[in-house]
Parts: structure tokens; sequence; C-alpha cells
């Protein structure tokens, strides 16, 4: 017998809780798909039980899920969480257009700077400079 999939919506109060965990908050949403909106998002948090940490990454639950939050909640864009021993679904609503086609972004903060200069080897300015590079070159084909 697998046990249930439980999904509960966190209170505002809860929401806020988590937001204010920079590890948490770090990814966040970026711009609205529907409207093209930057700023204004509400923020929508589902703590999931009842699936196992290696289930967590699997594409049939994730899909599994996806199906779910935009049947039950008509929640189009979802993103899968892990924070301490805890699983979320976390998505947005654009305030403009009440889209929850909302993108999401990860802040490049010192943090994240160190973790990815530890995991290539390089220093933190090199990965500095290397994604500063990176950003100038989308938007010069963005254009
Ligand atoms: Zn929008």
């Amino acid at each position: 017998m697998t046990k249930p999939i439980i999904i509960r919506e966190l209170p505002a109060n809860k929401v806020k809780q988590l937001l204010a965990d920079k590890k948490f908050a770090r990814f966040k949403p970026e711009a609205c798909n529907q409207c093209g909106e930057k700023r204004g998002f509400m923020r929508r948090i589902f703590k999931i039980t009842g699936v196992t940490k290696a289930k967590q990454g699997d594409d049939e639950t994730q899909r599994l899920l996806q199906f779910h939050f935009k049947q039950r909640y008509a929640i189009d864009f979802i993103f899968f969480r892990t924070h301490g021993q805890q699983f979320f679904v976390d998505s947005a609503v654009c305030d403009s257009c009440q889209s929850t086609a909302v993108t999401y972004d990860i802040e490049i903060d010192d943090e994240v700077l160190a973790k990815i200069a530890e995991y290539t080897g390089r220093s933190k300015a090199q990965v500095k400079s290397g994604l500063e590079m990176v950003y100038q070159r989308l938007q010069d084909y963005t254009r």
C-alpha cells in the first residue's frame, strides 16, 4: 500500500515565513509569461506529503502533480522545491493579468557564486565575469 499524497496550501503567514528564508526565497518569480510584467506576484505555496524523497524528482510524480495543479487549482506553472526535509510546490499569480504562467529565476547572490565557484573549480571573480558575459550575450540575442 502506498501512502496517499496530501497537498495543503500554506496560509499567508507560513508563506511569509518561508520567504523570509534566503535559501528558499532566492528562487523566485521573474516574469509573467502572459503579459511580461516583472513585479507584483502573489505566491501560492503548497506542502506535499506522502511523496518519498526518491520519488520527488521523478518525472511521473511531477507530471501527476502538474496535472493535479492544473485541474484542481488552475495553476499552469509549478515548481518543485525541497526545503529542509519538506517537499513543496511553489507557484505565483501575476497581479496584472492573473496569469499563473509565471517563470522563475534564481538570484545569483554571493553565496550562490561561492557554490558555483566550488563546483566548477573557478574563482568567484571568474564565475561572476563569466555570468555577466552570458547575460550580455543573452540580452543582445533577445533584443
Ligand atoms: Zn501577467
